[in-house]
Parts: structure tokens; C-alpha cells; sequence
């Protein structure tokens, strides 16, 4: 079954509780064609990019949503950002000997880490033990250990597609009694515990939803399209190389033969910079930094 790239909301209308619904084909694909990954890393990338366009359904933000996993493990990091408007890019770092394809295995004693890094104001940081059984467990776990609004997961990807669920309690509003509110939460969550695996690969959005939820009143939003883009450009290569001072960039140039070379693991653009446009970027840069004082 082959799905657009959309993230859909769902809203119950008499309680105070919200879902989310996110399929990845292109998008994910796009992100595995730059890098020849194993199987189990191309199936823990795609839970990791329906995750991060599921967290930033979340939220309110102009910016970046960066979801990264670490781990000494034979699969050291996963690194996911979604953008306000659901452009995505992934990336994955692992061992040639890699082993084993659970989240135990590849990441042991991992960390996850979400940032927010909106276009204007502070950076958002959170970082949480990578523990449970997969990366679904953990993110749950996180909203329940943060005090935020609990939240339950579903993820499941396969290298060819990538879907993500997400049930949510929402602040008080429809229902007020909190004993109410409780019983509601647990009666949807123990509903939603209900979707098999291949349930959420192989189903559409309304065909899972009647399925969990025939009996309760649901309210289905109309899908937002998410994309791969990557925010790499020639520009930001050149002000990383302004940062390492003209000094050592020289060097670098000298290192690499005539041309410094800036590969975007993101999507493997390649941005050069010969002894020329150095020297111009570094003469760019000081008229600048001349003007500002
Ligand atoms: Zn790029």
C-alpha cells in the first residue's frame, strides 16, 4: 500500500485528548538513497523520522526540530531534524560490524536529545535515557518523566515506508473531573494499545482510526504534506570555514590539494572552495567585521 507524505491530526469531541497519523514513503526513501545503510539502521531511521514530524505536531514553533540518539553502541547516532513546515532530513552513523536490529542491541546505554532551535528566541534542550525496548517506549517514557501531557507512540518503518502514531491528553477542557479525565485517557490509550504493527504499515488514516475508534466520537483534520529538503547550502559551508579562521583554512586548503571540499552528509551535496574564493570569502568576511565596529 503506497501513502502520500502527510501527517494528519484527529481530535476526540468529547474528550480531551488528540492524535496524530504520519506516513513517510518518498521522504524517507530520499533520506536512505544518499547512504547505503543496513536494514536494521534504514528501519530505526524511518521510526526515527516519523517520530520527530510526530514531536513537532507537538509543539508551536518557527524553526528546527532536532531529534538525535547517541550510543556507544554499534550504532552511534541518528540524528533527525523536521522544520516548522515539515521539510526532513536524516541521517544515521554505525560501525562496520554492526549487529543485532532491536534498539537494545544497536544503541545500548543510549541518549536521546530533543532540540528546539526556533528561527528567533532560546534553544529548547531535552535529554532523556534511550531506554525501553524501542524507540516508541522511550519517547513515551519521556513525556511521562517530563511531567508534560501523557503521550503514547507507535512507530514502524521498514525501509520503503515509515508510520508513526500518536495518542495525546490534552489540558483540561471538555471534561473537567479528573477522575473523568483519567478514566477517558486510560480507556483510549488501552484502545489505541490494540493496533498491530501491521495494522499501521498497511492501513489508511480513516481505516485505522474506525478501527480503534468506531465508537467514539473523531474529528479528522486535513493532512499536511512533509517533504525531504535539506537546509545545506553553499553559504552556510562558507561561513563554517570563516569560523576555523583564515589561518587554518589555509592550511586545510594546502591539506587537500587546491580546493577545500565540504560534503553535506544530509543529502552529499558537495560545496568546493578554491584558493580564489577563499581568499575573497575571508576578504568578505573582514570588510565586515570592519563595518560592525
Ligand atoms: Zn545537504
Amino acid at each position: 500500500m503506497s501513502f502520500q507524505d502527510t501527517t494528519q491530526r484527529f481530535l476526540f469531541e468529547h474528550a480531551d485528548v488528540r492524535g496524530e497519523l504520519v506516513s513517510l514513503d518518498q521522504s524517507y526513501r530520499e533520506v536512505l538513497a544518499k547512504h547505503d545503510y543496513p536494514e536494521a539502521v534504514k528501519a530505526l531511521l524511518g521510526e526515527m523520522l516519523a517520530a520527530t514530524v510526530l514531536l513537532s505536531t507537538t509543539i508551536k514553533f518557527d524553526g528546527l526540530l532536532i531529534l538525535q540518539a547517541r550510543s556507544s553502541g554499534p550504532l552511534s547516532t541518528l540524528m533527525v531534524e523536521c522544520s516548522s513546515d515539515q521539510a526532513v532530513r536524516g541521517i544515521a552513523r554505525y560501525s562496520d560490524d554492526i549487529q543485532g536490529d532491536t534498539l537494545p542491541e544497536l544503541m545500548p546505554d543510549g541518549i536521546l536529545t530533543i532540540t528546539i532551535d526556533p528561527q528567533q528566541g532560546q534553544r529548547y534542550q531535552g535529554i532523556v535515557p534511550l531506554e525501553g525496548h524501542s524507540l516508541a517506549e522511550a519517547l513515551s517514557a519521556y513525556f511521562d518523566n517530563s511531567e508534560q501531557l501523557p503521550t503514547r507512540f507507535r512507530l514502524q518503518a521498514d525501509g520503503r515506508s515509515a508510520r508513526g502514531f500518536l495518542l495525546q491528553a490534552l489540558p483540561a477542557d471538555r471534561q473537567i473531573d479528573p477522575e473523568e479525565r483519567d478514566a477517558t485517557w486510560e480507556h483510549l490509550s488501552i484502545l489505541a494499545n490494540t493496533l498491530k504493527a501491521e495494522e499501521l504499515v498497511s492501513l489508511d488514516n480513516q481505516t485505522l482510526l474506525h478501527r480503534l475508534f468506531h465508537q467514539e466520537d473523531l474529528r479528522l483534520f486535513d493532512p499536511a504534506l512533509v517533504r525531504f529538503e535539506c537546509s545545506c547550502s553553499a553559504e552556510r559551508s562558507a561561513n563554517a570555514l570563516i569560523s576555523l579562521g583564515h589561518e587554518d583554512a589555509l592550511a586545510l586548503l594546502a591539506e587537500q590539494g587546491g580546493a577545500i571540499e565540504v560534503d553535506c552528509q544530509f543529502c552529499n551535496s558537495r560545496y568546493a572552495f578554491a584558493q580564489a574564493e577563499l581568499d575573497d570569502l575571508f576578504e568578505a568576511a573582514h570588510q565586515h567585521a570592519r563595518s560592525l565596529h
